[in-house]
C-alpha cells in the first residue's frame, strides 16, 4: 500500500480566504483525510508588505471553523535561509542569473514583440551582457533580480484531476524567481518548502497549471523528488467570472456572520462541479467518502449564494442536538427541554441563531395574536387534561374540527397566530408539550405569557 500522503494548503496571508480558497483547503483535507494523510498549512508569507501575522490568524481561525486543523503549521518567513541556500545551489549550477532590465524596458520590449507578432517572451538578453556592461549596469546603482533559466522541454506530468498533462517550457519566459530587494517570489519557496517537508501531493487550482512545468524544473534542477500534482478547477460565480471580486462577500468570515452552516460551505465548496450532487452531509468525514479530486469535472465548478443558503438550512434541519449543543447553549438554549426544543424547531430554521426565537415561544413571554376570540374560548373549553404530549395537538384539533367543522387554516392558523405570536414556525404538536397547557391555555384567552 502507497504510504500515506503529505498535503499543504498554502495561502499568502495578504487577506481573509472565501470560499473558493476553501475548496482548495478542502480538498487537500479530504485527501488526505481519506488516506490517514498528513495536512500543512503553509503560509506563503514572503512578501512582507502585504503579509500580515493577523490575517495568517484569521485564516486558522477560518479553517478551524470548517472543520480544518492542521497537523503542522509553518512559515515561509521563517525559511529564508533554506530558500537563500537554494537560490545558490541555482545559481552554482547555471539555472539562476541576473537580469537588470527594469519594468518599463521589459513593457517596451514585450510591446515591440507583439508588434512584430512574436510571442511576448523574455529574450534572455541578460545573459548576453559582458562583464563590462555588467559592471556599468552595477557601479549606476542597478541592483538585479534573479530568473530562472528554463530548459526548453515539454514538461509531462499526470495530473491527480486531469490526467496526463503538459506544457512547452519553450513557450514560457524564464520567471523571476527574486526581486531586487533580495526577496522571493512564491515560487522557488514552494518547491524547497515542498521538498523540506516531503509534500507527496500539490493540490491547487488550475491557475497553477504553469507555475507546475516550472516548478517541475526546479524541482529537477535541486534534485528533488516532484510530488504528484493536481489542478481543480476554479468556482466561478454565476455568469462564469471569478471570485475574486465579491471575495469580501464571499469570504469564510462573511459566510460565518450570515448564519452560514459551517457543514454547508464545506459540501457546497467541493461538490460544486464534481461527479457527486450537491447534497447535505453530516461530517467532513462524510465528504470525504464522496470527494476525491479525480471526481471533480474539468468543467466550471458555478458556485450559487442562493444554492449556498438552501443548503445551509438542509444541513441544519439534520444536525442531532449533539452536534450543536454547545452553540445552542451559548445562545441560552439549554437545560432538560433544549434537545426536545432543538428536534421540534430544527426542520424549521435557516438559521441556528434562531432557536432562541422558538425558546423565547415555549419559555418566555409571547403577545398572542387573537383573530377569533370565540373559536379561541372553544378551544380552551375542549382543552385535552395534563400531561401534554406529541399526540395532544392531534386529539384537540380533531375534537375542535369535529365541535365547529373547520379544517386546514381556518382550524389551524387562528390557534397558531394565539399560542407563538406568530404567522409562521415548526409543527405545534411538537412545540405544545414544551409549552405546557397553562401557558397554553392563557395564551388562547388572550394573555401575555
Ligand atoms: N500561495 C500560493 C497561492 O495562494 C500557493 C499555491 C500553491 O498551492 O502552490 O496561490
Amino acid at each position: 500500500m502507497a504510504s500515506p500522503p503529505v498535503v499543504r494548503f498554502a495561502p499568502s496571508p495578504t487577506g481573509r480566504i472565501h470560499i473558493g480558497n476553501a475548496r482548495t483547503a478542502l480538498l487537500n483535507w479530504l485527501f488526505a483525510r481519506r488516506r490517514n494523510g498528513t495536512f500543512i498549512l503553509r503560509f506563503d508569507d514572503t512578501d512582507p508588505e502585504r503579509s500580515k501575522a493577523e490575517y495568517a490568524d484569521a485564516i486558522e481561525a477560518d479553517l478551524k471553523w470548517l472543520g480544518i486543523t492542521p497537523d503542522l503549521v509553518r512559515r515561509q518567513s521563517e525559511r529564508m535561509a533554506a530558500y537563500d541556500e537554494a537560490a545558490a545551489r541555482l545559481r552554482a549550477l547555471g539555472r539562476l542569473y541576473a537580469a537588470y532590465e527594469t519594468a518599463d524596458e521589459l513593457d517596451r520590449r514585450r510591446k515591440r514583440q507583439q508588434a512584430l507578432g512574436r510571442p511576448p517572451i523574455y529574450d534572455r538578453a541578460a545573459l548576453r551582457l559582458s562583464e563590462a556592461e555588467r559592471a556599468g549596469l552595477e557601479a549606476s546603482g542597478r541592483k538585479p533580480h534573479w530568473r530562472f533559466l528554463l530548459e526548453p522541454t515539454i514538461v509531462h506530468w499526470d495530473d491527480v484531476v486531469r490526467g496526463e498533462s503538459h506544457i512547452d517550457c519553450a513557450s514560457l519566459s524564464d520567471p523571476v524567481l527574486r526581486r531586487e530587494d533580495g526577496t522571493y517570489l512564491y515560487t522557488l519557496p514552494s518547491v524547497v518548502d515542498d521538498i523540506d517537508f516531503g509534500i507527496t501531493h500539490v493540490i491547487r487550482g488550475e491557475d497553477h497549471v504553469t507555475n507546475t512545468a516550472v516548478q517541475i524544473q526546479i524541482f529537477e534542477a535541486l534534485a528533488g523528488a516532484a510530488p504528484r500534482f493536481g489542478h481543480h478547477n476554479l468556482l466561478t460565480d454565476a455568469g462564469g467570472g471569478g471570485l475574486s471580486k465579491r471575495a469580501g462577500a464571499l469570504s469564510i468570515a462573511s459566510l460565518r456572520a450570515k448564519g452560514i452552516e459551517s457543514l454547508a460551505v464545506a459540501a457546497l465548496a467541493v461538490l460544486v462541479g464534481s461527479a457527486e450532487a450537491v447534497r447535505p452531509v453530516d461530517s467532513l468525514d462524510e465528504l470525504a467518502g464522496l470527494i476525491d479530486p479525480s471526481h471533480l469535472s474539468h468543467g466550471a465548478a458555478r458556485f450559487d449564494e442562493a444554492e449556498l443558503e438552501a443548503l445551509s438550512a438542509r444541513t441544519l434541519h439534520r444536525l442531532p442536538y449533539a452536534a450543536v449543543a454547545d452553540r445552542l447553549a451559548a445562545l441560552g438554549v439549554a437545560g432538560p427541554k433544549a434537545e426536545a426544543l432543538w428536534l421540534a424547531v430544527r426542520g424549521n430554521l435557516s438559521r441556528l441563531d434562531d432557536a432562541a426565537i422558538w425558546r423565547e415561544v415555549v419559555e418566555g413571554e409571547v403577545a398572542p395574536i387573537v383573530e377569533d376570540a370565540d373559536f379561541l374560548k372553544l378551544a380552551v373549553s375542549c382543552a385535552p387534561e395534563g400531561p401534554w404530549d406529541q399526540s395532544t395537538w392531534g386529539a384537540w384539533t380533531t375534537r375542535l374540527k369535529e365541535l365547529t367543522g373547520r379544517k386546514g387554516r381556518a382550524l389551524f392558523h387562528p390557534l397558531r397566530l394565539a399560542l407563538t405570536g406568530r404567522e409562521a414556525g415548526p409543527e405545534l404538536a411538537a412545540l405544545l408539550p414544551l409549552m405546557g397547557r397553562a401557558r397554553a391555555l392563557a395564551r388562547l384567552s388572550g394573555q401575555s405569557v
